[in-house]
């Protein structure tokens, strides 16, 4: 087991950001801790890198006590805060040296991490004169330094442009490979993108914890289609299987079908028959998308 949290309680004067928190991260899996701006997400990663203490209730990282063995805790978790905060006057190298020196890590692991985050190419730049993307490498590069087993990610991707965001996601999936992953986000796709399990958190209480797998096991799916055209939802409705349709932009439209069968396929084949171009097609967890709203509405 990497982090076991059990009935963690914070109160921030008289509010509570945590009421009563206890779930379990197994080794090398990457979970989702997902909620909406305000449910406790960044308060519960505090605490499980020991930056903040909770009001009650404990918590074991990677086997150490947070509040007995608080130095090994911070040994054995790499930690992307929300805000990412770094000297943006210093190079790349010189940052990463920096810390290098503060937690006495040895310099070759300097040029592993940039090499492992991707970041060789801007390694000689000053962190000012980094994109956002890069400037998220660095931050993932020095929360590698120290070789941790334990990642804590704090919405490591907000922010980022759309390719930024598929490298990055590309990024974590294969640390994850080796190592425990625990990331926030209030973006469910993020989610589906990167992880084989999901927390959900609303208003300091944990409201579901359910692995992908299962989810996707589900009997329903979303298909959100865009033609080069305009397309009446009724004839969308003679597709096989069709539940509803929504026309939720121009000429985007969401399709819901009551099967787990990839239906991409039949609503390509409706397309051609009906002289339609197709510009986007994609498929959507359409019991993770219900659960999250149905949870935190
Ligand atoms: P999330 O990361 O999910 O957006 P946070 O953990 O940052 O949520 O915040 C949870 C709640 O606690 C919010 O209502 C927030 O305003 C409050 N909060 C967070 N940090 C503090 C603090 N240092 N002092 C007082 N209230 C805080
Ligand atoms: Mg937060």
């Amino acid at each position: 087991m990497s982090i076991e949290v059990q009935n963690i309680t914070k109160l921030y004067k008289d509010q509570k950001a945590l009421n009563d928190v206890s779930f379990k991260v197994n080794a090398a899996e990457i979970v989702g801790f997902l909620g909406p701006n305000g449910a406790g997400k960044s308060t519960m990663m505090k605490i499980l890198t020991t930056y903040i203490e909770a009001s009650a209730g404990s918590a074991v990282v990677n086997g150490f006590d947070i509040t007995e063995d608080k130095r090994k805790v911070q040994g054995s978790v790499g930690y992307l805060p929300e805000h990412n905060p770094l000297y943006t006057e210093l190079y790349v190298r010189e940052y990463l040296n920096f810390n290098a020196n503060v937690y006495g890590i040895a310099k070759s692991r300097i040029e592993e991490v940039i090499s492992l985050t991707g970041l060789t190419p801007e390694a000689h730049k000053k962190i000012s004169q980094l994109s956002k993307g890069y400037r998220q490498r660095v931050g993932l590069a020095n929360a590698l330094l120290h070789n941790p087993d334990v990642l804590i990610l704090d919405e490591p991707t907000t922010g980022l442009d759309p390719n930024q965001l598929v490298e990055i996601r590309q990024l974590i999936t294969s640390i994850g490979k080796e190592k425990t992953v625990f990331l926030s986000t209030h973006i469910m796709q993020e989610v589906e993108a990167m992880c084989d399990r999901v927390i959900i958190i609303n208003k300091g209480k944990i409201v579901a914890d359910k692995y992908l797998k299962d989810l996707r096991a589900g009997q329903e799916q979303i298909v959100i289609v865009e033609f080069d055209y305009r397309v009446e939802d009724a004839f969308l409705l003679k597709l096989p299987k069709v539940k509803s349709v929504k026309n939720t932009h121009d000429f985007i439209y969401e399709i819901t079908f009551s099967t787990k069968d990839d239906m991409r396929s039949h609503v390509f084949d409706f397309a051609h028959d009906n002289d339609l171009k197709i510009l986007q097609l994609n498929q959507k967890n359409a019991s993770l998308e219900s659960l999250f709203r149905e949870l935190t509405s």
